[in-house]
């Protein structure tokens, strides 16, 4: 299994150190025919991409794809707001970017405090261990992921269940219907082997695995997501950015349409 495209790295737009030029250059020597820079986005209270920046964001990409030579899509690693599905772009962002993520994450512009706090609970839930899979906190979780995937052309779910709560297989069934990515993070293991087997037999939905990179010595490594991929037996013909494929991107999709 040979990775084509690494699609969610992060730079110093963010909350990594590093230089877009950096991740080119490490990416090139990997020999990726691509990779997308999915810095946190605008809804990122503390660390994420701001709109003043996204000007030079895309043209130090466009510069870093013209000097290496490889494929650099400008992407966006968003929040999941709350349970009305809020996106963290609008409609009249979508022609800024080529990939829209979204992920759970604490300090985000949440929808409401109640999304707020349900946001801290998921995350100190997660940290203390506490297994809150079955409460009201999951249900809402759940309720967030797929009124966002139903409501905004999402290309994938980051790490879905990393500090959060949520129902893996619902979330997944909603990504296939949708044609939204499920990412297998190449970074933390965020299913358990039982969660992914049961997302692989029980729903169509599709995978992208990544590094989720915040420096160039991590770029394009999976080999957690591999370990994983190959203990429970997914299907390769399932995940679309190895093997010499390219995602089919559901935003690409959505701009052509309108
Ligand atoms: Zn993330
Ligand atoms: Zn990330």
């Amino acid at each position: 299994m040979k990775l084509t495209a690494d699609l969610h790295t992060h730079t110093k737009y963010s909350d990594a150190h590093c230089t877009v030029d950096a991740q080119a250059k490490r990416a090139k020597e990997l020999g990726l025919e691509a990779f997308a820079i999915t810095d946190h986005g605008y809804t990122q209270l503390v660390c994420g991409l701001r709109r003043r920046e996204k000007a030079r964001y895309t043209r130090e990409i466009a510069e870093a794809e013209k000097k290496y030579g490889i494929r650099i899509l400008v992407g966006i690693e968003e929040n999941i707001l709350g349970r009305e599905g809020t996106g963290g772009l609008s409609p009249s962002d979508y022609d800024e970017f080529d990939l829209y993520l979204a992920g759970f994450h604490v300090m985000s512009a949440h929808e409401s405090w109640h999304d707020w706090w349900n946001g801290w609970r998921g995350y100190l839930g997660y940290n203390m261990r506490l297994d809150l899979r079955h409460g009201r906190l999951a249900a809402e979780q759940t309720r967030a992921y797929i009124n966002t995937v139903e409501k905004n052309p999402v290309d994938m779910l980051t790490h879905i269940c990393f500090q959060c709560f949520a129902d893996p297989l619902e979330v997944a069934k909603c990504c296939a219907d949708y044609g939204t990515y499920v990412e297998i993070s190449g970074k933390k293991t965020h299913f358990t082997d039982d969660e992914l087997d049961a997302i692989v037999h029980k729903t169509a939905a599709r995978f992208l695995v990544n590094s989720d990179a915040h420096s160039p010595k991590r770029m394009g490594d999976i080999a957690l997501a591999v370990e994983q991929i190959e203990r429970v037996g997914v299907p390769l013909s399932r995940i679309d950015n190895i093997d010499g494929r390219m995602p089919v991107l559901r935003m690409e999709e959505y701009k052509k349409r309108r």
